[in-house]
């Protein structure tokens, strides 16, 4: 089962003071798929996604993160798994540099010339430092610093957030172009149904952490609006 799934979720309840987050949520991640996770502000996304990076511990139900739980030896999963946080800023004193150096740490088969390639795909230099950066530059860098040591597997928590139109469309096509290389499964969390439709092949709706249903990305409608969205929403179940 691990050689197919990237990652199993079974059964998954998380509550923080009494108010459940996430609902006995069951998810299964093909290897390869770019999977989606779509739901409106404090639907569950980012809880299920910080279980999946081994920051927060399943108490209830059971996650595996290519074949492994992601608590055990969270150091060795990290080198397979990329992760951009929403809410996670790099410190803003490092330069472009000190995060090549990291993924060079990571990826065996680094060189001069893929680190080249990748200033080049993400238009940063190595000399800039991130408080030079526009938010925009900031997001590229952070998809860099996830994607740079070629993880297996590439979590992305609404990595569009809080950028202009311009900045999202150039770090979606960031996306798209680092998502196509071969094998790497890709979970992509955001709120935005047009994000989720050019990006991904399966998605998960997930309204007030339950999993509402898992759907192929040709039956999501095109560019729906949000609110359109919210009123087309199959109503959750009541929890017992
Ligand atoms: P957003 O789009 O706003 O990031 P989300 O789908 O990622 O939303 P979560 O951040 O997972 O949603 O939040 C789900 C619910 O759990 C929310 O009601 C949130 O307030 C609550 N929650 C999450 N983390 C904590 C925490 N550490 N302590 C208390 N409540 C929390």
């Amino acid at each position: 089962d691990a050689e197919r799934w990237a990652v199993q979720v079974e059964s998954l309840s998380r509550s923080f003071r009494g108010q459940p987050a996430l609902s006995d949520v069951t998810l299964q991640v093909p290897r390869g798929a770019v999977f989606g996770l779509v739901g409106l502000n404090g639907a569950g996304k980012t809880t299920l996604i910080r279980h999946l990076v081994g920051a927060l511990r399943a108490l209830q139900g059971r996650v595996r993160v290519l074949g492994q739980d992601p608590t055990l030896s969270p150091e060795r999963l990290l080198r397979r798994v990329g992760y951009m946080a929403e809410d996670e800023a790099l410190p803003t004193w490092m330069l472009i540099e000190d995060l090549l150096c990291w993924c060079r740490s990571v990826y065996p088969d680094w060189s001069d010339d893929y680190a080249a390639e990748l200033c080049d795909l993400f238009e940063l230099s190595p000399r800039s430092r991130l408080r030079s950066l526009s938010r925009g530059g900031r997001a590229r860098a952070s998809l860099l610093a996830a994607i740079g040591h070629r993880p297996a597997l590439l979590i992305l928590d609404e990595p569009s957030s809080g950028l202009d139109p311009l900045a999202r469309a150039d770090i979606l096509e960031a996306i798209i172009r680092t998502t196509a290389d071969e094998g790497r499964t890709v979970i992509f969390s955001s709120h935005l149904l047009d994000e989720i439709d050019r990006v991904c092949d399966q998605i998960a709706l997930i309204h007030q952490g339950r999993v509402l249903e898992t759907i192929d990305a040709d039956s999501l409608p095109q560019r729906y609006e949000e609110r359109c969205y919210r009123a087309n929403l199959p109503t959750p179940e009541v929890p017992p």
